[in-house]
């Protein structure tokens, strides 16, 4: 049998959703319980899909169908499309999969021509009705069809207005809208250079089309894309006979959700309008009223209506939002869906459900968003300024969070302005930041950045600080030296105010007011159910105490990432640091490192303290030398003083150490094969300090877990493994405490990825270090990718950043294997992931799929990653 690409409302039901789409889908399941649902058909997802593989054509047999489900509409509805005694109007509306709130197409009050406005108008004794409908359809079916623009309609109804001295729309009398409607034809034709179409059926297959083809708009495809929407899923199109709110006083029209959208609480929420059709409630012009008033105004109908929103609630077991229309006095549905909610309402309505005895534990924790819970964890805009806001630029909503105030171009800037007025407000623009960056970052507000992606230093740092941040912004036009930049036409210096929001990267012009995050309190009942249900362990890229303290309170059960690098940069210790890069011999190098020993010991300490006996994991030495080196003249100076040298040979050092492809260079474990005596540094601070912590806590068991960065080949790892085991056996055998301590590595060259079962002889894990993994496996650099993945979206080559999603078929499949090869050879090989894939949800059901024990991510997603795991293995369990 051949494909069927048409259904009847009748014909399906709410498990369909694939097929019919959200809108499809529910309209069958009301049609099925028996509420009163206008009869229409819908045309299937893969009709869409068609229509874009056969080159945006419908095909003539998917149009045959069409027409016979169009003649099935016609006997159901005893109406007929252009008919003089019985006519058919219907609306078409697209519906896709997951719902996309306004960014695909509707069409209203199709079928219309001048003999059928005079039909109604004569049967219905309403011409000012008619007329309105005519000159709607005229102006949607233009915009949306036709994409002739809505203003010049709207010029015609304010010159209208103007000239009769009235204000509401509704004030128009039948003429003025018959005229308007005239007007509205002549404006089309003045722009297609043709006459509107009078043909309901030509009408209807350009709607069906401008549908498919708003599937494919710019909006759709960000909105897609921000909500890990495939393409591929295409979009649904609903015909359904009109109803007419729009019909005089006793008929209206209104949006309602079952429970609050904003708090959660338990109660009818939604406004309607008397004498209108569905966009007028949502374009302002008229002030809708509150659902409540419709019992004063139709109390039967009010009545009816909050019978059929317990129906849906308790059929559906979740909030649902609704469309509805009153038609003289009679109640239809248009529409219902799962409600759209805040973080803070998703959790008390989920927790509400379990009580109400609606849900069990495991359908609230999946019916809960995980990238929503950002919203509790970090500040965001007032609601209500951020709509009247206009974006004036975007980048990458590389770490979540609302931040608004000055602008400073250089972390002194940023660290000066604090230090002179505490409450100073400061956000700090940069070309892309570096380590050294890094106390000014903290003390900014937020961060953004012209260059880096979701993977650049400033993403993971900020990620980390829980800090918000916008990076990779192109369209910048930045001089940090004159300390100026342009963006959406304006050139803006250091201290005007701007406002960025690093969940939606878009950039604002002036100050919007931020609100704190507040934990609701059932964040940590959904939590606890969370972990009841989860697999996956889930870790911390943590770097310093306080990061670490705040992911324990975050529910992390570990650190899977320290790099240990960061802590180079405090300004006690970046002068040891430089030390030990001038140093000539190895004597001058390990008296350099004998001087950061310590500082590192203390700091491992307070990283142990903090985790409360969780493991930790710390990595060795990563960054290419040369980013530890100053850049100013006056810091050149400076050091060549300090190490007794001339400023020509600190200039011969920094120029020895340029690096061509820093990121495929002198880097990572090959840093310890030049230079051992930096690992020998890094395991006595590592050991030393599980020693004495263990010594002040006996009841932990300290076992740190040493990790050796950018292994690409098992002689390579057993050279510096060697160097860890000798000098931390010598440290334990001299010490009266007895530790363990666990040595590997992180996966992230695909070499190592391929040779897995070699590395695991010598590893005692594996952490798939899935930003060079992505990094290497692309060939992309993760600080320059930004700039040309927008094109690959535009193209359709890429839906998502493989920085921020992982790459499940090319990247994943190296995770796959190694996960495989290594557990061949090492049965109890333990696997992590402490790339930045570990916080994204999607990714975090990949890592539980393939097996990983843990996934490992900045502090402030650690919920996100705990809900996503929990979410994974009900999902697998089902
Ligand atoms: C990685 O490469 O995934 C990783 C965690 O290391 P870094 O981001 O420090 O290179
Ligand atoms: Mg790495």
């Amino acid at each position: 049998m051949s494909k069927k690409y048409v259904y009847l409302f009748s014909e399906g039901n709410a498990s369909m959703r694939e097929l019919l789409g959200g809108k499809g889908a529910n309209l069958a399941e009301m049609t099925s319980i028996g509420l009163p649902v206008p009869q229409g058909f819908t045309i299937t997802t893969e009709a869409c899909t068609r229509y874009y593989e056969d080159g945006k054509k419908i095909g003539d047999d998917i149009k045959a169908e069409i027409m016979t489900y169009i003649e099935e509409m016609e006997k159901i509805n005893g109406k007929k499309f252009g008919d003089t005694e019985n006519p058919l109007l219907v609306s078409v509306r697209s519906g896709a999969r997951a719902s996309m709130p306004g960014m695909m197409d509707t069409i209203l009050n199709l079928g219309l021509n001048e003999t059928v406005v005079r039909t109604i108008a004569a049967k219905s004794g309403n011409p000012r009705w008619a007329w309105d409908c005519y000159r709607r359809f005229i102006q949607m079916f233009s915009d949306v069809v036709m994409e002739v623009g809505k203003k010049y309609f709207e010029a015609l109804i304010d010159e209208m207005k103007a000239e009769k001295g009235i204000e509401y729309d509704i004030d128009l009398t039948a003429e003025d809208l018959e005229k308007l409607a005239n007007q509205f034809k002549a404006e089309y034709k003045s722009k297609i250079g043709a006459d509107f179409p009078d043909d309901p059926k030509e009408q209807l297959f350009a709607a069906i089309e401008a549908v498919f083809r708003s599937w494919d708009n710019p909006r759709a495809n960000v909105y897609r894309r921000d909500n890990d929407i495939p393409y591929s899923w295409g979009t649904a199109v609903n015909v359904m006979p009109m109803v007419f709110g729009n019909m005089g006083d006793t008929s209206g029209t209104g949006v309602a959700f079952t429970r609050d959208p904003a708090t959660g609480e338990k109660k009818l929420m939604g406004e309607f309008l008397m004498n209108a059709q569905g966009e007028d409630v949502v374009a302002g012009v008229r002030t809708p009223m509150p659902i409540a008033k419709l019992q004063e105004v139709m109390p039967e109908v009010y009545e009816q209506f909050t019978k059929v929103c317990e129906i849906l609630e308790n059929h559906y077991r979740d909030m649902q939002d609704m469309e509805f229309t009153i038609e003289d006095r009679k109640l239809y549905m248009l529409q219902t869906r799962n409600g759209k909610r805040t973080a803070q309402a998703a959790l008390k309505i989920a927790c509400d459900l379990v009580d109400e005895g609606m849900i069990d534990e495991k359908k609230a924790v999946a019916m809960i968003e995980p990238r929503n819970l950002d919203t509790l964890l970090h500040p965001t805009f007032d609601v209500n300024v951020l709509k009247a806001a206009k974006p004036i630029g975007k980048g990458l909503g590389a770490s979540p969070g609302a931040a608004a105030g000055k602008i400073v171009f250089s972390a002194e800037d940023a660290k000066a302005a604090v230090a002179a007025n505490k409450k100073a407000k400061v956000v700090l623009v940069r070309l892309e930041t570096s380590p050294e960056d890094i106390e000014g970052m903290k003390v900014a507000q937020g961060i953004l950045t012209v260059r880096g992606g979701m993977t650049s230093h400033a993403a993971v740092v900020a990620r980390g600080m829980g800090e918000c941040c916008v990076s990779g912004c192109g369209d910048i036009k930045i001089n940090e030296e004159a300390k100026t930049f342009e963006l959406g036409g304006k050139t803006f210096h250091e201290g005007d105010e701007i406002s960025i929001d690093g969940s939606t990267g878009y950039i604002y012009d002036g100050l919007i007011p931020t609100v704190d995050a507040t934990i609701a309190g059932e964040f940590g009942r959904i939590m606890s159910w969370a972990d009841k249900y989860r697999r996956l362990r889930v870790r911390t890229n943590a770097d310093t105490p306080k990061d670490a303290a705040k992911a324990v309170e975050l529910g992390a059960e570990g650190i899977g990432l320290t790099r240990t690098e960061h802590m180079f940069f405090e300004a006690d210790r970046i002068a040891a640091f430089r030390e030990m890069i001038c140093a000539d011999n190895v004597e001058q190098r390990e008296a350099a490192l004998a001087k950061i020993e310590p500082m590192q010991q203390g700091d491992f300490e307070g990283i142990y303290e903090a985790m409360q006996g969780f493991p930790v994991t710390i990595r060795f030495l990563d960054p290419p030398l040369h980013e530890f080196l100053p850049k100013e003249e006056w810091e050149i100076a400076e050091l060549a003083a300090t190490q007794g040298k001339t400023i020509e040979q600190i200039k011969e050092l920094i120029a020895s150490l340029h690096e061509f492809n820093p990121m495929m260079g002198h880097r990572g474990c090959r840093l310890v094969v030049t230079y051992p005596e930096i690992a020998v540094m890094q395991t006595k601070a590592v050991i030393k300090a599980a020693l004495a912590v263990q010594a002040r806590h006996p009841e932990w068991t300290m076992v740190p877990e040493i990790m050796i960065p950018l292994t690409g080949e098992v002689k390579e790892l057993k050279y510096v493994k060697d160097i860890v085991v000798k000098t931390a056996d010598e440290l334990i055998a001299a010490s009266p405490i007895k530790i363990k301590y666990l040595v590997g590595t992180m996966i992230e060259i695909p070499r190592a990825a391929l040779l897995a079962d070699e590395i695991a002889k010598e590893a005692e894990f594996f952490s798939f270090g899935t930003n060079d993994l992505t990094q290497m496996t692309f060939g992309f650099s993760r600080d320059d990718a930004a700039k040309f993945l927008p094109a690959y979206y535009e193209r359709k080559i890429f839906e998502s950043d493989p920085f921020a999603k992982v790459d499940q078929i090319g990247v994943g499949k190296l995770v796959k294997m190694a996960c495989k090869l290594g557990r061949e050879v090492r049965p109890d090989l333990h696997l992590g992931v402490c790339g930045e894939h570990g916080g994204d949800p999607s990714s975090v059901e990949f890592f539980h799929k393939v097996g990983l024990d843990y996934v490992s991510c900045s502090p402030f997603r650690v919920p996100i990653a705990r809900l996503a795991a929990a979410q994974a293995a009900i999902k697998e369990a089902q």
